[in-house]
């Protein structure tokens, strides 16, 4: 059978605006959107975000999944092939690509685009993951949803003790009358400069050697039940938000062995501004190759350059060169 000219793994900004480019350039693209499981839908983690009011173009702001579905829709209309299943298995080795899926469907490919994500570390207690998705006041990025109306003047907690949390609470303190970090230890692992930028802001109180058991709140949290790790006793304490930054999961599994990775999981990018890996023919765009921005519209704009890239790379080598 026919290779096909892109296959495209992902469902978020990147994969969307990536099979936008490259089905407006007659690459016929064909999307793989991932089959969805309990932490991760089709669409990736915009659909657990309430509102998304800093991607430009939406002066009101746009919830998520309206944002995710429109993208879709948007690539939908000049004909991407759309398959709700996973990619689990890839042989890099040799052009055409081969790809093998959830629903054991076997394709070979000309170039690939890998745009599968990354999930936020979740803590996995009682309350969490229901507040999270009902958007009640649960988060695992501040600067997604910290400016939303419901976090003004309210104590909020941020949960986690490396560079993401720091960065967090100091971005909190802007909206936040106060910002309670929890941390499981009485020690950080933020690097110096950010642990002191995070020591001198008047509005960040830490909370040392804590764990959160649980969230607390029906339709919107209201309080945490925290842990001392030390003494073991519990307490409450009333809260107005609650955001987990305890690191990102990306979703590189199934690319072991046959993409180069960092050490912390994510695509390593041979080139910088390129999309390409070190397998000539597939790229990455979005948070599979970005530990850094971590933005819905820094990933559209890495999807781009990758439908752009891949375009060029069959431009100079052709099918199966
Ligand atoms: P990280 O450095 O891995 O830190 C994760 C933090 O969460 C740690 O303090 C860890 O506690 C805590 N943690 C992990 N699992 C937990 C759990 N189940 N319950 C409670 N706490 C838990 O992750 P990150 O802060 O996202 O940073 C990732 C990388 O990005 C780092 O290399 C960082 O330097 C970089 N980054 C840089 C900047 C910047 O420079 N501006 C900003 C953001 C991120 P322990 O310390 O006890 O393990």
């Amino acid at each position: 059978m026919k290779p096909e000219t892109v296959v495209i793994i992902g469902s978020g900004p990147a994969a969307w605006t990536a099979a936008i480019y490259a089905a407006r350039a007659n690459l016929d693209p064909l999307v793989f959107e991932g089959a969805g499981s309990r932490t991760m839908i089709p669409g990736g983690q915009l659909m657990f975000t309430t509102d998304v009011e800093n991607y430009p173009g939406f002066p009101k702001g746009v919830s998520g999944i309206d944002m995710m579905l429109d993208f879709k829709k948007q690539a939908v209309r000049f004909d991407t092939r759309v398959v709700t299943e996973d990619i689990v298995e890839v042989d890099f080795s040799g052009r055409p690509f081969l790809l093998r899926s959830s629903g054991k469907q076997e394709v070979r490919a000309e170039t690939v685009i890998v745009a599968t994500g990354a999930n936020a570390r979740w803590l996995g207690v009682p309350g969490e993951e229901r507040l999270a998705q009902s958007g009640g006041g649960v988060s695992a990025c501040a600067v997604c949803d910290g400016a939303l109306p419901a976090f003004r003047d309210q104590v909020l907690a941020v949960v986690g003790g490396g560079d993401s949390a720091m960065e967090e609470a100091l971005y909190l303190t802007k909206f936040a009358s106060e910002v309670l970090l929890i941390h499981r230890r009485d020690e950080l692992r933020a690097s110096q400069i950010m642990q002191e930028r995070a020591f001198a802001s008047d509005k960040i109180r830490f909370l040392w050697n804590s764990t959160v058991e649980e969230v607390l709140g029906d339709d919107a949290i209201t309080g945490l039940r925290l842990r001392d790790t030390v003494s073991g006793e519990a307490s409450e304490i009333e809260v107005g938000g609650m955001f987990v930054a305890i690191g990102h999961i990306p979703n590189t599994e199934f690319l072991r062995g046959q993409v180069d990775l960092k050490e912390n999981g994510y695509v390593e990018m041979p080139t910088p501004w390129r999309t390409e890996t070190n397998v000539p023919g597939v790229f990455a765009a979005g948070d599979v190759m970005d530990d850094y921005y971590r933005q819905a519209v820094s990933a559209a704009g890495t999807g781009c350059m990758a439908a752009l890239d891949a375009e060029r790379f069959l431009a100079h080598n052709g099918a199966g060169g």
